[in-house]
């Protein structure tokens, strides 16, 4: 009898689980905004230079790591966020996996500098061809800078797919523009091939989306507000006339997280019945706090969909939230009121 079934050595296991959580250099800009939301950053910059070909780097204020820490991060499975089985129902963070540092070091160059308050030093790792090159003390700022370099130089494939770098920056503001928006509060910048793009001060939710979308946005915005055992419901919906050609600016959070649900988008939709000109879409910025235990947000490597226990009670309470606020500012027919 011979046997053939191996364990794989960590560095091919990591290998192949980053093809599922670092599809493109956006993938790396998600994960790292993400990790320094989670460590309590109150200012948080992003730094990019070609499309994230040749760099991506954030830098917050956060709590850092110890010295340990800087290196247990880039372990598989190793994270700070959950503990038990249970805490999965119970999420109050971004992250839970434990698997994206471990992904991105294993096809990727990595930097990590890092300090938490009071240290007088900090650690700086460098990781190269999945193993730790260097690591010493180092006189670095309080907080966390993750440096991605040469992302996917060791899977040419991967590489050779990336879209141009139009394309590929225009994912990476996506994501950022994301992350912003569920954090009004946290001061952002982000910095493409030398140039500032954006600098977003701590603001409100209403100047946040006007720092994002131009100045212009403002007029268009009408608030939505709403709370029921199940779910509050805040942000802004666009006017009808406001409406555009092209798919607008859609973004629902639920729980401080960007989702993706054609269900909810159907019911804002259902809710603009009889205003919009056909093929129309409003933009909406609709904020959805629900008891974590009432969602499950692991069914997805990268998160964006999430199953919700109630999703049909979810759809009647969105649409007429989005329905009544519509009727209070005048855009629609008074036919339309509902309460
Ligand atoms: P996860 O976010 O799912 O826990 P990651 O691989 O993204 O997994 O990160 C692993 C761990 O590294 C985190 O749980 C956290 O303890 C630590 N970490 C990552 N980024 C930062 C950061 N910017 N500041 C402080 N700690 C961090
Ligand atoms: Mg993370």
């Amino acid at each position: 009898m011979s046997s053939v079934i191996q364990l794989l050595p960590d560095h091919v296991a990591n290998q192949i689980a980053a093809g599922e959580v670092v599809q493109r250099p956006a993938s790396v800009v998600k994960e790292l905004l993400e990790n320094a939301v989670d460590a309590k950053a109150t200012q948080i910059k992003l730094v990019v230079k070609d499309a994230g070909k040749s760099l991506i780097q954030v830098i917050d204020n956060g709590v850092g790591m110890g010295v340990t820490d800087a290196r247990l991060c880039f372990e598989r499975h190793a994270t700070s966020k959950i503990r038990h089985a249970e805490d999965l129902f119970a999420i109050h963070t971004k992250g839970f996996r434990g698997e994206a540092l471990a992904s991105i070091a294993a096809i990727a160059h990595v930097e990590l500098k890092t300090k938490q308050e009071g240290e007088e030093l900090g650690t700086h790792i460098i990781i190269e061809g999945t193993k730790v090159n260097s690591q010493d003390p180092a006189v670095v700022p309080k907080g966390t800078s993750f440096s991605v370099k040469n992302l996917f130089y060791n899977i040419p494939a991967r590489r050779n797919f990336l879209k141009s770098e139009t394309v590929e920056f225009r994912h990476i503001v996506d994501e950022f523009q994301r992350v912003v928006l569920a954090h009004p509060a946290i001061q952002f910048s982000l910095i493409h091939n030398g140039s500032e793009l954006y600098n977003l001060t701590s603001s409100n939710l209403r100047q946040r989306i006007v720092g994002v979308f131009s100045g212009k946005t403002n007029e268009k915005l009408v608030p939505i507000s709403e709370e029921t055992e199940l779910v509050t419901v805040q942000g802004f919906v666009s006017k009808p006339e406001y409406a555009k050609k092209s798919r607008g600016e859609q973004f629902f959070f639920v729980n401080d997280r960007f989702i993706k649900s054609g269900y909810l988008h159907h019911a804002v939709m259902a809710a603009y019945e009889g205003l919009l000109k056909d093929g129309l879409q409003p933009s909406y910025f609709i904020y959805l706090n629900v008891p974590p235990n009432s969602i499950d947000i692991n069914i997805h490597p990268t998160k964006t969909e999430i199953k919700f226990d109630d999703e049909h009670a979810l759809y009647a309470i969105l649409r007429s939230t989005v329905k009544h606020s519509l009727g209070m500012f005048n855009v629609a027919p008074v036919l339309d009121f509902e309460r």
